[in-house]
């Protein structure tokens, strides 16, 4: 086969990214002739002298010996592109020593080897040609100048494509440090903004690229419209757009196309690449003029699968944040949602009322008629307050049996409610009459913040529920007096502090595949001197913020140590312990010091003491509280988050916290239900599994509720059903009788 240059056909993979190449001299591909003949040196000279391949011309480098050849080599070393190279030399074999030289001791494996022989019938054994990677093999006298031409046109094209290769290899470790770069990120905004630049870098383009998702899919709107949720470069600002904005009928057929038929689509100028995981997809325009090749299309197929899991994570967080903000049973905006929307400093807002309906005697209803009925309640008032009211009011519901209203004066007021609720509502079979008790407020130019709005309805409210002609009051600043209460408190808290009142409780947490006790939950109790109990609600807050919870907490550590070492001088070595931590511990430089003592003090080993600790104390100060946490993991002690799914962090801070336990707040196991998937619960308990964390279910009060957990896969449970917390005396009782 003859084959002139001329008209050579070669395609080469990617111009653009010869800058890209490790070769000294752009212009010229080296070409090193190792021989001891003078004259082949010569003729090859000749043969070649205006060969040009792809642009550019050769650069020879000349060698007459091995010797000589390997110092060409050491400067030169990848960007020699072809070794033509003489097998008998100095000795017979010194072509093939420096062969072994190249691929061994240098470990080059770019450059392109062509040996040549002046002896027919010397040709070397087929495993060197193997494992030493030579291209070719000819006698010299095979050597014409079109065979020449022919190979070296043949092994220019092996060296390049090798190049290539090693710089998709760079590409990968691209891959590997934006996937974890993106886990970062805990929107979908920001993660899929994030998938448009990695993906812009990795294949040098411009960031100018669009990501979509199938409305419904993850919008939670419900027209199947599909919408921009991430973007850069010139269509960034169409986030949250239907597709239909771009006005490019081109773009949006396509991103239809891909979702529709779940395919990537490569076509002339067009990348639209399909993204899904676990019931989410979305679609990735990329921007481009010229056309994908195979190696970048591979890169992007690798890409997409690698940030998937990434992907995954991010959705869960956006359904729980969803969740952290949606009743679920009403599907009204819960207490956040509601903060949320009052801080947004909307100009309708003021002026406007705020009320705070509490439903009188709800807990009667759930004891008598059960919980289901009682929900139903829940929802029949939630849609009475959608029917009865107009857009203009904003509903939500912020407590168990507490609903709130804020909206212009003329709808949102005491006889408007108490007309809602003349008439008795249905729930399952009942009809059941309701009364309830009104908290008003009117917002004010001081009073922007959702909290203080809140605050205030609930001053009113409280008040309200102590009044006997009427069952509604407004707010009044007078009526803050509450505060000097609050400081009389605190007062008493410290001096009961000081004389040994405080109690610490346990509760057991069950392992719920054995059933066996696995653990208990340290819970103050503040006994209020006339049998009863000041609740851990009341008085933690006001011992958080007075200080005075860094002396009690210290006293709980060394108090649940010295509980630890009974239990285990009476064989309970497995029971863990754990106490809650709040913020003002954190801040205290001299915490981790001061939970090492107390184990050393009571001789406990450090994994039988576990600290318990919400998000909202995570994203307070994230640095403080992961170092201090980091230092104790080390020491030994577990690390529970508590409540969690009700306060919302973000990924990169669970990922940093050095966890063992996972607890499943409260809320979400109240939501199981015969019948009914409780989401949130099942999503938390999936993302707890996924981080590789224990997951422990809280307040479970039903039989129902066990199994469900159980069935999630969720490993412990804690709540009435097993026990309520109890004094120590109670517990070792409890545990002798569960034992016997
Ligand atoms: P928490 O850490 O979420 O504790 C669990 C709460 O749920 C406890 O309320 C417990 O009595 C209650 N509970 C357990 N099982 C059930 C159930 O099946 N149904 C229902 N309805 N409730 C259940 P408690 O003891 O009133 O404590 C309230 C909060 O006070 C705790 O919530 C914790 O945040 C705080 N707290 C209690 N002791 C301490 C402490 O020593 N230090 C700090 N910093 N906070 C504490
Ligand atoms: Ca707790
Ligand atoms: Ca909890």
């Amino acid at each position: 086969m003859t084959q002139s240059y001329e008209n050579d056909e070669l395609v080469f993979l990617d111009e653009d990214t010869n800058n890209t190449l490790p070769v000294k001299n752009y212009q010229y591909w080296n070409i090193l002739v190792v021989d001891d003949d003078e004259e082949i040196h010569t003729v090859t000279r000749l043969a070649l002298a205006d060969l040009i391949v792809n642009d550019r011309k050769l650069n020879f480098l000349h060698a007459y010996t091995a010797e000589q050849a390997k110092d060409v080599l050491n400067e030169y070393g990848s960007q020699i592109a072809i070794i033509l190279l003489d097998v008998v030399m100095e000795t017979d074999n010194a072509g093939l020593n420096l062969v072994k030289f190249l691929r061994e001791s240098l470990s080059l494996q770019e450059p392109r080897i062509v040996l040549r022989t002046g002896q027919p019938g010397y040709a070397p054994e087929e495993t060197i040609i193997k494992d030493y990677d030579i291209n070719d093999y000819k006698t010299k006298t095979e050597l014409t100048r079109s065979k020449l031409v022919t190979t070296v046109i043949a092994s220019l094209r092996s060296y390049q494509q090798i190049l290539t290769i090693n710089q998709s290899r760079v590409g990968l470790q691209k891959i590997i440090d934006s996937a974890s770069n993106l886990l970062e990120e805990h929107s979908v905004k920001s993660f899929c903004e994030g998938v448009v630049t990695q993906l812009s870098s990795l294949i040098g383009l411009d960031e100018e690229g669009l990501v979509c998702a199938k409305a419904g899919s993850m919008l939670d709107k419900d027209s199947e419209e599909i919408f921009v949720i991430g973007a850069a470069g010139n269509f960034a600002r169409l986030i949250n757009q239907p597709v239909s904005q771009l006005n490019n009928p081109g773009i949006s057929e396509n991103i239809e196309r891909c979702l529709r038929y779940k395919r990537h689509i490569f076509e002339d100028g067009t990348s639209v690449l399909y993204l899904h995981r676990a019931g989410f997809e979305a679609a990735v325009y990329v921007n481009m003029e010229k056309e994908l090749n195979e190696i970048d299309r591979q890169l992007l197929e690798v890409f997409l699968s690698s940030i998937s899991v990434g992907y995954e994570n991010v959705h869960l967080f956006h359904q729980l944040r969803n969740a952290a903000f949606r009743d679920w049973l009403t599907r009204l905006p819960n207490r956040n949602e509601l903060i949320n929307v009052l801080d947004q400093h909307r100009p309708e807002h003021q002026g406007a009322s705020a009320a705070l309906i509490d439903i009188s005697h709800f807990s009667d209803i759930n004891d008598g008629l059960g919980q289901e009925t009682g929900n139903s309640v829940l929802q029949a008032v939630a849609s009475r307050l959608e029917s009865m009211t107009t857009d203009r009011v904003i509903k939500a519901r912020i407590g168990g049996d507490v609903f709130a209203l804020v909206g212009p004066p003329d709808e949102v007021n005491p006889e408007n409610i108490n007309r809602i609720f003349q008439s008795s509502v249905q729930a399952l079979d009942h009809s059941i009459p309701l009364n309830v008790t009104i908290g008003m407020s009117e917002i004010q130019d001081d009073c922007f913040h959702g909290l203080e709005v809140l605050k205030r309805t609930n001053i009113a409210l409280n008040r309200a529920k102590r009044h006997h002609t009427e069952n509604f009051a407004f707010y009044a600043p007078e009526i803050e007096e509450s505060t000097t209460t609050q400081l009389g408190m605190i007062r008493k808290l410290r001096s009961d502090f000081a004389d040994t009142k405080l109690q610490l409780w346990f509760q057991p947490q069950i392992d719920l595949r054995s059933g066996r006790v696995a653990g208990l939950e340290g819970l103050l109790r503040w006994p209020d001197g006339k049998g009863g109990y000041i609740p851990p609600s009341e008085f933690i807050p006001l011992a958080e913020y007075s200080g005075l919870i860094v002396d009690i907490g210290r006293w709980v550590l060394e108090e649940a140590c010295r509980r630890i070492s009974q239990l285990r001088e009476n064989g309970y070595e497995q029971l863990r312990v754990a106490v809650n931590i709040s913020i003002p511990q954190f801040r205290d430089r001299y915490f981790v010091e001061k939970v090492k003592t107390a184990l050393d003090r009571y001789n406990c080993p450090s994994g039988s003491l576990e600290l318990e600790i919400t998000e909202s104390v995570v994203m307070d100060e994230p640095q403080i509280v992961i170092d201090a946490l980091a230092a104790l993991k080390a020491h030994g002690v577990a690390i529970a988050i508590d409540d969690f799914g009700t306060g919302f962090s973000s990924m990169s801070y669970l990922q940093r916290l050095p966890l063992d336990r996972l607890k499943v707040d409260r809320s979400f196991v109240n939501d199981i239900v015969p019948g009914k998937n409780a989401v949130i619960a099942e999503t938390i308990v999936s993302l707890g599994n996924k981080l590789g964390l224990v997951t422990i279910a809280e307040g479970v009060e039903t039989q129902e509720q066990a199994r469900y957990m159980t069935e999630l896969g969720c490993d412990e449970a804690q709540g009435y059903l097993y026990a309520r917390p109890m004094p120590f005396d109670d517990l070792m009782q409890f545990l002798s009788g569960r034992q016997g």
